[in-house]
Order: structure tokens, then sequence, then C-alpha cells
């Protein structure tokens, strides 16, 4: 498999992929190793996750450039992800031991009863190139510190990237038969889901996460889903500072080049500050700099995948021919790598794919709206259900937007973001679970009741 520099297109390195007989062996190291992880009491499991989180933060640098020259995001950006993440593996070593404890629940005359946590056994997480380490370990942190011994299948695109992570997992600790990478393409990721595994966990499109979530489901084992986003914003009349709503939404836009789950996909503004607010927008957009990610000054890098070019130009041009106007950017750049503008389409509506399919690139459609009311019919008008944001002064008008929205994160004055303490969650297309929060610690582990009488 060769792994390819999206910014040159190229090539970085070859790597070997795992054959059918490297990955069940992997299986059958993660199956016996699994009950010995699970009896490394959870203290001393959680001691080991604190010290890759040290070993992160002096190979931060040469992590970051990795993961730039496999995928393109600005290095910065890079950098920002691997701070991102060690706050999140933070959350869970601070967190776990409150969420996985024993609780003495009830007490019925003789009878004492209590909730145990166990792990689930053996888990395959199949997982996305966009934000390695941050949708890594969203699954890889909760489930080790819940005992489980671990199959990661990295994205192709980010194979160094999970290399590294296991790497660094191994020289903190944590035994090779907890924890293995399997390396390769989609075919790789389908070959695990006719292994034994006890749960599943994806992050990726919908569509492999459907055809997943299908082919697995006669095993009847927890199946979790973290997939793709068609995210609205809404920009209401009463905003005081236009201009700085427009940087803040355009940041949302671009950020990682537009390849976030919960990137800004469609923008609503009310018709009363609608010429405003565009004008402002497409010039701040028109100033971004795009280029080299490993330049510090670059805001905008390549796209990851080379199809994506194409695929972000088809949208382009179905929109322009169904009436649309491109008001910034709008060609690929004319040098090597997948390089696509920043481009802001207006005279948008619902007919054209750019308003209804995940363009997972920086490229965005604003439609005009004349109410609050036409803007929660559209911004309803989704299969997907990820996120959904509001930019207004008013809270309680925010707030009524807010509570319409069939989506598992709601936003009032910012977008595209992420906390560990709170629930991650799709709905409907978007997926179907949850990481991250308290939820997302138990996510990884079963309930098993116990019924004492003395
Ligand atoms: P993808 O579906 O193409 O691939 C995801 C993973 O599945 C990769 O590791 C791939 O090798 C593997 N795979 C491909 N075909 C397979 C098959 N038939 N069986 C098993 N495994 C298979 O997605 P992607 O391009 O890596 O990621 C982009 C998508 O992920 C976007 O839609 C994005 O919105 C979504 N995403 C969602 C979240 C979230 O938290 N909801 C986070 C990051 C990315």
């Amino acid at each position: 498999m060769d792994i390819i520099n999206p910014a040159t297109e190229k090539k970085i390195m070859e790597i070997q992929e795992d054959d059918h007989h490297g990955l069940e062996n992997k299986f059958r190291i993660l199956k016996e190793g699994q009950p010995r992880w699970a009896a490394v009491p959870l203290s001393t499991r959680i001691d080991l996750i604190r010290e890759f989180h040290q070993l992160l933060e002096p190979n931060k640098g040469e992590l970051a450039a990795s993961l730039t020259a496999e995928m393109g995001k600005p290095i910065w950006q890079s950098m920002n992800e691997l701070k991102g993440a060690q706050s999140r593996i933070q959350f869970f070593t601070d967190q776990s031991q409150k969420w996985l404890a024993e609780e003495w629940i009830n007490r019925e005359d003789a009878t004492r009863e209590k909730i145990a946590y166990e792990p689930l056994g053996v888990i395959a997480n199949i997982s996305a190139w966009n934000y390695p380490y941050l949708v890594g370990m969203n699954v890889i942190i909760p489930a080790l510190i819940g005992g489980n011994s671990v199959m990661y299948k990295p994205s192709e695109f980010s194979t160094l990237t999970g290399r590294h992570i296991a790497r660094l997992l191994y020289q903190a600790g944590v035994p090779e038969n907890a924890f293995q990478v399997a390396v390769g393409k989609g075919a790789v990721g389908e070959y695990l889901l006719g292994l034994p595994m006890d749960a599943y966990f994806f992050t990726g499109s919908y569509k492999t996460g459907k055809s997943i979530a299908e082919r697995v489901a006669s095993k009847l084992v927890p199946v979790q889903l973290e997939l793709g986003g068609k995210d609205p914003l809404y920009v209401m009349d009463d905003l005081e500072d236009i201009h700085k709503a427009a940087g803040d939404v355009l940041e949302g836009v671009v950020y990682n080049s537009g390849q976030s789950c919960c990137a800004v996909e469609r923008i609503y503004v009310h018709a009363n500050i609608y010429d405003r607010f565009i004008e402002s927008y497409a010039e701040q957009s028109r100033q971004l700099k795009v280029g080299d990610p490993m330049d510090p000054t670059t805001q905008v890098g390549p796209l990851s995948r080379k199809a994506q070019v194409q695929f972000l130009q088809e949208q382009i041009s179905d929109a322009v021919g169904k009436g649309a106007k491109i008001l910034a950017g709008g060609r690929k750049l004319d040098r090597p790598g997948y390089f696509v503008e920043p481009t802001v389409l207006v005279n948008v509506n619902h007919s054209m794919n750019l308003m209804k399919d995940e363009s997972f690139g920086p490229i965005v459609g604003i439609q005009k709206v004349e109410s609050d009311e036409e803007a929660i019919r559209l911004m309803l008008d989704s299969e997907y259900g990820l996120t959904a944001a509001v930019y207004s002064r008013s809270f309680e008008r925010a707030e009524a937007v807010m509570k319409k929205m069939d989506t598992g994160t709601v936003y009032w004055n910012c977008c595209d973001r992420v906390s560990a303490y709170l629930p991650w969650s799709g709905r409907r297309h978007s997926g179907l679970g949850t990481t991250l929060s308290y939820q997302g610690i138990r996510a990884f582990v079963q309930p098993k009741a116990y019924h004492i009488r003395d």
C-alpha cells in the first residue's frame, strides 16, 4: 500500500497490508490477551494510559509532521489535534474510576443489589483519517481502560499515525496482546467483520457504516457508528457584529479543509442581513492562505483524497448548472496536490447536491431565508443529524430553533466543536451510539446485575 503526501502527490512510503492469516493471528493474540488485560487493576490500566499521555508531549512535533505529511492538514492544526487528544485522554483518566466503579444501588429486605461494569471483550475499531488522534482516542482509550483488547484499523490515509499510536502505547506499557493495529484499506476492515469480535466501533462514512451494521447484525454484538453530517448553521438578523460572525462561520467551514464530521456544511442567513453577511464572508474567504501545509502560516491545506477533488468540482458545477452563483473560489489549484480553493456559492437551494450531500471540503452554499420558521424547515431537510448551529444575540430565540433540531449536538454562537465532557452522537444517517462524556466511558463496558442475599 502506497502512502501518498496529498500536498505533493509524492510517495512517502510503501507499507505491507495485513493478509487474512496476519489478521487472524492478531485476533488470536488479542483474544488470549484480553482476560489478562482485564485482570490488571483498573487503577493500573489508567496509570498506563497516563504514561501514554505523557509520552505524547515530547513526540508532538514528530507526530504532527507525520500526520500533516500523510493527510495534509496544516501543521498548526496537527499540533492542535494532538493537544486536543491529550485533553481527551486526561478526561478519561480523570473520570473513568468514578464511572466504572461498582455501584451499590438498592437493598430490598435481606437482598442487596449492585451493578458491576465488565469489559465487552475484543473490540474492533475501524476508523477515519480526518482526525485520527481525536476519533482514535474516543474509542481506544476508554476501551483499554474498560479492560477490552482493541484491534485498531486506522484509515489507509492515516496508517502512519496508527502505527505511532501503537508504538507509544507499547512504550507506555500497554501490552501487545491488548492492542493491535490492522494495516490496510477497506478490504482489511471488511475482513474484520467476519472475525468473532465482541463489538464494532466505526468512524467513517454513512455508506460504509450502514454496510458494516448490516454485515454484523446477526452477531447481536454492540455496534456503534460515528458517521457523516450535513451540518446546518443559521445566522439570525439580530447580530451586532456580522463581520466577526462571518469569520467564525468561515473557520467552521474551512478548518481541516472542511474535512470535519461537524464542519459547517450549509449556511442560512436571514434576509435582513444577508447581503452584508455574504459580502463579509466572501471577502474573508478570498483572503485565506491556501498552500503548503508544512508552512505555519497556511490556513487551508490540500484535501486528503484525490477523488474528493472531482467530487467537489461536480457539486460546484451541479449547483451552478441549477442557478447558483460563485462568490469566491470555485477552482482546483493549478499545482501538484489535491487543492481546491475555499469556495462560496449563493443563490443556492435544496435541489442542489451541494445542499444535501456531505461535501467534506472547503466549499459551502449560503441560502437566504425570510424567517426563523423557514430556516428551521430547511435545517431539518436532511437525512443527517450530527450538529446544528444558530448565531443570534438572543438565547431564547436561538433556543427555540435548537430545540427543534433532530441532531445529537446544537451550538449557540459557536460551531464545529467537540467537548470530551459532552456526549458525541449522531442521529439517523449520522450514526448510532455515543462516545465521549461518561456515556462514552460506559459504552465500552456491559453492566452485570448482582442480587446478593446475605
Ligand atoms: P470511509 O467510510 O471511507 O472509511 C472509514 C474506514 O472504514 C476506513 O478505515 C476504511 O478503510 C474502512 N472501510 C472502508 N470500506 C469498508 C468496508 N466495506 N468494510 C469495513 N471497513 C471498511 O470514511 P472516511 O473517508 O475514512 O471518513 C470520512 C467520513 O467519516 C465522513 O463522512 C465524516 O463525516 C465521517 N466522520 C464522522 C465522525 C463522527 O464523529 N461522527 C468523525 C470523523 C469522521
